[in-house]
C-alpha cells in the first residue's frame, strides 16, 4: 500500500476543464480536500492530477517544465484527459508518474485509496522493461459526486459558457477524426436527470451564468440503438432551463440524423436556439472516407427543419482529409453556400491518436498530406500549404455564404489568415509526434 498523501492538486492549463472539475469531485469524494488550479504555476503538492486536452500539450514546454517541477519536488505528477488516448506519447514527451486512460474515475479512486499503479485499471506507466499498460475498462455506473467547482468558475468564458457539462457518454457514429466513439464506446451510457439538474444548481451556485452540454450529440441523452429519446431529451433541457433561464443554456451540438420534431421544438424554447452539426464536407465520397454515416441530403433537411422551428443552424466543415481532391473541396464549397448557416467553423483535419484519421495519416507518405503540399493555386503569393489554403478559403467563402453576406475586412482577413496557418503548423507538430511514436 502507498503512504496517505496530505496534499493534492488538480490542474489543467488554462481552463476549469469538466474534466478536471470532475477528477476533484471524485478526489474529495474519497475524504481528501484538493484544490483545482488553471495556473500551472500554483500546481505544488505531493499528488498532483494534471489534465491535458490537446495533443500539442505534448509538445508545450511550460508543461514539460511544470511536470519536472513537480517531480523535482517531490511531487507524483498524474496526467489524465483527452492525451491519454496516446499513453506513449504522453509518457515519452511528459515523463509523468503515471498516465490515467480514458474514462478516469475508477482509476482515480483507485490511487487515493493507496492502490498500487500495477493494480489500477486504464493506466499506463514506465517500467524497467518498458511501458506497462493495465486494463481497459469503462464505468459502469454513471453516478458521481458533485464536480470541484472553483470559486472563480464565473469568470471562465468557453464560446460564451462558463462550463460545459456532461448528460451521457458514447456515440453510436463511427466517424474517423472523432475520439467519443473510442474512449467512450458506441453504447450510450446516460447520467440521472436528478444527478445532472443537482449539479447544474452547484455551478449555478457558484456564478455559472451560462452552460452547455457536452459533447456532439445531444440528443442522444437516454436513447437506445440510435434512437432518439425525444421525451427523455426534452425532460433534460426543460429541467436545465428551469434552473437557469432559457437564454443561459446551449445545446449546441446534435447528429444531424438525430433530430425531431420534439427536440427542435425543445432546443427552441429551452436553449439560446443554436444547433451546429458536424457536417464536414459536402463530398460524399468524403463523407464516406470519414464514416461520417450521415448522407448530405440528411444536413439539408436537418438545416430545413430548423429553420421551421425557429432554430439557427451552423455547423462545422473539415478540410484537408485524405483523400480529399479539388472536386470535393469544390463540393463543400457549393454545399455552404447552398446552406447559407448562420454561423460555420471550419477547420483542417486533425489526427487525433486512437483514431482511424491517426492511423491513416501514420501510413501515409509525408509528401502526400495536403498539410505538407505547398498550395500553387489562387493564394499562391501567402505561401501557404494546400490544406491551409483551404481553410482560408473556405473561412472567406463562409462569411459570402451567410443569410446577410458578410464582406470581409482587412481585420478578420488576417484573422482568418493567421487562423489557417496555426492550424496547418498545430498539425503538422502533432503528425510528426504521431509518427514517431506509431510508425504506419
Ligand atoms: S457523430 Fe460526433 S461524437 Fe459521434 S462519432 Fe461523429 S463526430 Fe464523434
Amino acid at each position: 500500500m502507498k503512504h496517505r498523501v496530505s496534499s493534492v492538486m488538480v490542474g489543467a492549463p488554462g481552463l476549469y476543464t469538466y474534466g478536471a472539475m470532475r477528477v476533484g469531485g471524485v478526489i474529495r469524494d474519497t475524504g481528501f480536500h484538493p484544490t483545482i488550479t488553471r495556473d500551472l504555476s500554483r500546481l505544488h503538492g505531493e499528488r498532483i492530477f494534471l489534465s491535458l486536452y490537446s495533443t500539442l500539450h505534448l509538445l508545450d514546454p511550460a508543461i514539460k517544465e511544470t511536470v519536472r517541477r513537480i517531480q523535482h519536488e517531490g511531487g507524483e505528477c498524474i496526467i489524465g484527459g483527452p492525451v491519454s488516448s496516446g499513453p506513449d506519447m504522453v509518457l515519452g514527451e511528459l515523463h509523468p508518474d503515471l498516465v490515467i486512460c480514458g474514462e478516469g474515475e475508477d482509476a482515480v479512486r483507485h490511487i487515493m485509496n493507496g492502490g498500487e499503479y500495477p493494480d489500477c485499471p486504464n493506466c499506463a506507466f514506465s517500467a524497467d522493461d518498458g511501458i506497462v499498460k493495465t486494463e481497459q475498462r469503462r464505468v459502469q455506473d454513471l453516478s458521481f459526486p458533485l464536480p470541484l467547482i472553483p470559486d472563480d468558475i464565473g469568470t471562465q468564458d468557453i464560446r460564451g459558457a462558463q462550463t460545459y457539462i456532461e448528460t451521457h457518454r458514447g456515440c453510436f457514429g463511427r466517424c474517423g477524426f472523432c475520439q467519443v466513439p473510442r474512449v467512450f464506446g458506441r453504447k450510450i451510457r446516460s447520467r440521472e436527470l436528478e444527478e445532472i439538474l443537482r449539479e447544474v444548481r452547484a455551478f449555478q451556485k457558484k456564478g455559472v451564468r451560462r452552460l452547455a452540454l457536452i459533447g456532439g450529440t445531444g440528443s442522444l441523452y437516454r436513447s437506445r440503438d440510435g434512437e432518439v429519446n425525444s421525451g427523455a431529451f426534452i425532460s433534460l433541457l426543460e429541467g436545465i432551463s428551469s434552473i437557469m433561464g432559457p437564454k443561459n443554456v446551449s445545446c449546441p451540438d446534435i447528429r444531424a440524423d438525430c433530430l425531431t420534431d420534439e427536440v427542435l421544438e425543445a432546443v427552441h424554447a429551452n436553449t439560446i436556439g443554436w444547433i451546429f452539426f458536424g457536417i464536414e464536407s459536402g463530398s460524399e465520397k468524403i463523407i464516406d472516407l470519414m464514416q461520417k454515416g450521415i448522407p448530405i441530403d440528411k444536413v439539408r433537411d436537418a438545416v430545413e427543419k430548423c429553420r421551421q422551428f425557429g432554430v439557427r443552424p451552423a455547423g462545422s466543415f473539415i478540410t484537408g482529409y485524405p483523400g480529399e481532391e479539388d472536386e470535393d473541396f469544390q463540393a463543400t464549397k457549393d454545399l455552404m453556400e447552398e446552406l447559407s448557416l448562420d454561423d460555420v467553423f471550419v477547420s483542417i483535419a486533425e489526427p487525433i491518436p486512437s483514431t482511424p484519421l491517426a492511423e491513416e495519416v501514420c501510413k501515409r507518405m509525408p509528401e502526400d498530406d495536403l498539410v505538407r503540399i505547398p498550395h500553387t493555386g489562387e493564394y499562391a503569393g501567402l505561401h501557404l500549404t494546400e490544406a491551409e489554403a483551404r481553410a482560408f478559403d473556405l473561412m472567406l467563402h463562409a462569411d459570402m455564404c451567410r443569410p446577410v453576406p458578410r464582406i470581409t475586412q482587412d481585420t478578420q482577413y488576417r484573422i482568418y489568415l493567421d487562423e489557417a496557418r496555426k492550424q496547418g503548423s498545430d498539425i503538422r507538430n502533432v503528425t510528426r509526434l504521431l509518427r514517431q511514436y506509431y510508425p504506419g
